[in-house]
């Protein structure tokens, strides 16, 4: 799930200021989840807005970064749209730059993009991949060491480990001896030994994009 937050609200007044008739855009996807673009925080946008402005729609899309539900929920609103100066869009980069691409209208982005979360309950998210492409997690007991060791290693601590505490997060345990536990303890200690060549950056370079050719 991507993680997002919400910015000032005074923020969200400075960049709308200039604009006066609005759609309001939500997530009911990650962003609900988040509760920074669910249905409560659409309203809660159109009354932050509404006053000397128009709010001519508002709509939560299921999934706004995919330009496909995007511009299918969007055909219900072609009068408003034709009318708003601009969109607020209660959703992640990907739905803010989707949105703009789907409607050819100026979309403020309402949040920040955090990271790709892993959920544990509302409002307790977790970063835990860093999307490297290189997944080595078969190797790593399914915890991964590019996100959770500070330095990013990819094979084995590193020399400034202080028994079996992280030198640059001391109130945690090195990642690697989390790691070295797990497999240990599954009979598979041998697998800390694995090597991993260094990522192909060439591959993992953003902007990056997957196609699939069709047959
Ligand atoms: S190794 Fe870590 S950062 Fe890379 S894909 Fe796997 S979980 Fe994500
Ligand atoms: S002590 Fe472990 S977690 Fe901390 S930087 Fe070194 S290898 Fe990474």
């Amino acid at each position: 799930m991507i993680v997002t937050r919400k910015k000032a609200p005074q923020t969200i007044q400075e960049l709308a200021e200039r604009y006066k008739k609005l759609i309001i855009v939500g997530c009911s996807e990650c962003a609900a989840v988040c509760q920074t673009g669910g249905s409560e925080q659409v309203k809660e946008m159109a009354t932050l807005l509404g006053n000397g402005r128009e709010i001519l729609a508002t709509i939560s899309i299921e999934s706004p970064c995919d330009k496909r539900i995007s511009a299918r929920d969007f055909r219900r609103l072609e009068k408003e749209l034709e009318g708003a100066d601009a969109l607020v869009a209660l959703t992640c980069g990907s739905g803010v730059q989707a949105i703009a691409e789907v409607t050819g209208k100026k979309v403020i982005a309402a949040l920040d993009t955090d990271f790709l979360g892993m959920v544990e309950r509302l409002g307790r998210f977790y970063e835990r991949c860093s999307h490297c492409g290189h997944c080595i997690l078969n190797d790593t007991a399914e915890i991964c060491p590019v996100t959770l060791c500070p330095r990013g290693l990819r094979n084995g601590p590193c020399e400034n480990i202080h028994g079996t505490r992280c030198d640059v997060n001391n109130d945690r345990d090195c990642v690697w001896h989390t790691i070295y536990e797990r497999l240990s303890s599954r009979g598979e200690a041998e697998r800390f030994a694995a090597y991993h060549e260094p990522p192909d950056w060439s591959t993992c370079r953003s902007p990056r994009e997957e196609i699939w050719e069709r047959k």
